[in-house]
């Protein structure tokens, strides 16, 4: 049985093509699979668990009826649903995971992450994550109203969305460097990860030995997964 790996379906209920094609995958391929990896951004933009929003139910819905089924199903926080926590877990049956996360496929280790951190040339980036993952921010974002969070999710989207007008493609890649620090920091070989949107599967060397990088597919389009099994990673478009 294949372990699955998605990331960055930024799901949204002014996009609901997405949302059903997400359903359907839980329904399938999800379905058939040992487990799943989601490694974040599954939402495009995430306020808190007591979100009311009605357009998140038949996500919620699917992938409680996944973990029900049988598939062990796993969280990592992106850059836009971070505020995803113990109340989405409960109502899903789905693990949290944290930034870094080593796991063992046909015997190797594989680190996974959603990303954002090996982009390290965004500066600015890194400056407003530190900001939004503080627990003294996040604990005042959480006590304000629904409505106010959402104006303030939309604004931050909105500053998100200038400032990436104005960066270099390059800065908003990974930086080489960071990746090749992190695979020795972990002591691992292969790495999969979201977030830029350039879905690839890089090979190179690290130390003289074989790395390999995959960077899973957005659904901004058809979308698409990895499935990882006895043969080894497979990149499957939808
Ligand atoms: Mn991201």
């Amino acid at each position: 049985m294949a372990v699955l790996f998605i990331s960055d379906l930024h799901l949204d209920s002014a996009r609901p093509e997405s949302i059903d094609a997400f359903v359907r995958f839980t329904q399938n391929e999800a379905r058939q699979a040992e487990s799943l990896f989601i490694l974040g951004d599954l939402f495009e933009a995430w306020i808190g668990d007591d979100d009311d929003e009605p357009g998140l139910v038949p996500i919620l819905d699917a992938i409680e009826a996944l973990t029900g089924s049988g598939t062990r199903c796993r969280f990592m926080h992106g850059n836009r649903d971070f505020l995803v926590g113990e109340a989405f877990c409960a109502r899903t049956g789905v693990q949290l995971l944290d930034e870094f996360e080593t796991i063992e496929l046909n015997g190797e280790p594989v680190l996974l992450t959603h990303g954002d951190l090996l982009c390290s040339d965004d500066v600015r980036y890194l400056e407003l994550r530190r900001q939004l993952r503080d627990p003294a921010w996040q604990q005042d974002f959480l006590g304000k109203s629904l409505d106010e969070r959402r104006r303030i999710a939309a604004s931050l989207r909105e500053l998100s969305q200038t400032e990436m007008a104005a960066k270099t493609e390059a800065i908003m890649d990974v930086n080489e460097a960071t990746v090749r620090e992190t695979l020795q920091k972990f002591g691992v070989l292969t790495l999969i990860h979201g977030h830029t949107h350039r879905p690839a599967l890089h090979r190179f060397e690290v130390g003289g030995a074989p790395a390999m990088r995959v960077v899973l597919d957005d659904w901004y389009g058809a979308g698409g997964y990895l499935a990882w099994d006895e043969d080894g990673p497979r990149r499957v478009s939808l």
